[in-house]
């Protein structure tokens, strides 16, 4: 068992107050707090080897590109990459799907198809748009069913030949549901189309692996499991890397310039274009090595009481209603209670002291879906207490009282 107080401890903005009463972080589906390793590791890297990576014979530069090549592979093995060189840095999963979605530019014909699902964060259905203006492709959706699971017959009937991309979230922002991604990238692959796993939500949650699920495309960001923010990495399969142009041109992604013609450089540097966030980049890794030092097992464990805890304690407030009520689920719960705004019931809890989301989550579809303007969401991390939750439900239920 997890020893949460040892944890909270960790992470110095849980002790804090606002509004005059202790902190309830809850929103850690926008963005998760930072234990003090991961802070220290960013004032470290900029006392002791802040220099460019990739390009100096000077030892601060020597150490500087070993730190984050360090960090590089830390990745490749967390995600079970084959080579370190198809993890490429980005400033998160915004970054790397529009890399992606760039890069098929050059590669999808008028009348292909690409399929997204219903439950996808804006960020994972605009560059497709895009996409899909640029070249004459067709976007075609996955629709999902009243307790906000994708339709896997649905699903299988939109594929043809003429299917080239499918890209679908691991676990959705706005409900919690985990797609069955392997399932799914096996039944594109069938049809030859490429995969990319929106992974932003499962990261903090889960170990992928990408080589189990087969996937070409995994995309996340840091700032969402422990590390710092405008870190990212987009995970691309060699061949699919070698085979799509580059996203940006400048220094670092080229072999060799001149007027009349510039080679590019292997990957993953023909992806890496400019200086990164190095210091962001090295402290990933830390984050990473934090959150295998918490371990995943004790994560899912203390994750899955919290959100029984939670759902249960809110299902007993009349008139709330839940969404996303499949499940396979990770702790998230979406909801609101009838007749009243979810802005209002935040901004009252936000008094109290507790920081939850309301509005589309970047996830408009859903609500026009279930015909609402937004939900309140509470998402929960590891160092997230019942006790916690217990406040939370409280406040609820007196912001019911006050708006009804
Ligand atoms: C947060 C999130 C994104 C976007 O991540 P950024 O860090 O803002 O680039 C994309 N998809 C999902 C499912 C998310 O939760």
């Amino acid at each position: 068992m997890l020893d949460i107080q040892k944890i909270r401890a960790e992470f110095p903005i849980l002790s804090q107050t606002v509004n005059g009463k202790p902190l309830v972080y809850f929103d850690n589906g926008a963005t998760s707090q930072k234990p003090q390793i991961v802070i220290d590791a960013i004032a470290k890297y900029y006392q002791e080897i802040n220099a460019n990576i990739h390009r100096g014979v000077h030892t601060l530069s020597q150490l500087a590109t070993d730190a984050y090549e360090i960090s590089r592979s830390k990745v490749q093995h967390h995600i079970n990459a084959k080579f370190a060189h198809e993890v490429l840095f980005t400033s998160g999963t915004t970054h790397g799907i529009n890399l992606v979605t760039n890069g098929f530019a050059s590669i999808l014909k008028p009348g292909d198809e690409v399929i997204v699902s219903s439950l996808e964060h804006h960020s994972n259905i605009v560059p497709w748009q895009m996409l899909c203006e640029k070249t004459g492709a067709v976007l075609r959706v996955i629709p999902m069913n009243e307790d906000g699971e994708l339709i896997m017959e649905a699903y299988e009937a939109l594929l043809s030949e003429k299917t080239k991309v499918v890209t679908v979230n691991h676990i959705s922002n706005a409900l919690g549901i985990i797609n069955p991604v392997k399932y799914m990238i096996e039944k594109a692959h069938a049809v030859g189309a490429a995969v990319l796993i929106d992974g932003a939500q499962a990261v903090p949650h889960l170990k992928p692996d990408v080589q189990d699920l087969d996937c070409d495309f995994y995309a996340f960001s840091g700032h969402k499991m422990c590390g710092p923010t405008g870190t990212g990495i987009l995970y691309g399969k060699e061949a699919w890397l070698n085979k799509l142009p580059p996203y940006q041109g400048g220094g670092e992604m080229i072999k060799e310039v001149t007027f009349e013609k510039t080679t590019y450089a292997d990957l993953p540097h023909k992806f890496e274009a400019g200086t990164p966030n190095i210091a962001g980049g090295i402290v990933l890794g830390t984050a990473i090595d934090y959150l295998n030092s918490v371990g995943f097992e004790n994560i899912q464990k203390q994750e899955e009481e919290l959100l029984a805890h939670a759902t249960k304690s809110l299902l007993e407030i009349e008139g709330l209603k839940i969404y996303g009520t499949g499940k396979n689920k990770a702790s998230v719960v979406s909801f609101n209670i009838d007749g009243i705004h979810p802005y209002d019931i935040g901004s009252i809890i936000d008094k109290l002291g507790i920081a939850v989301r309301t509005g589309h989550h970047c996830a408009q579809p859903i609500m026009n879906f279930f015909c609402i303007p937004g939900t309140i969401r509470a998402s929960f991390s590891f160092y997230n207490t019942k006790e916690e939750i217990d406040l939370m439900v409280e406040a609820v239920k007196k912001a019911k009282t006050m708006l009804s």
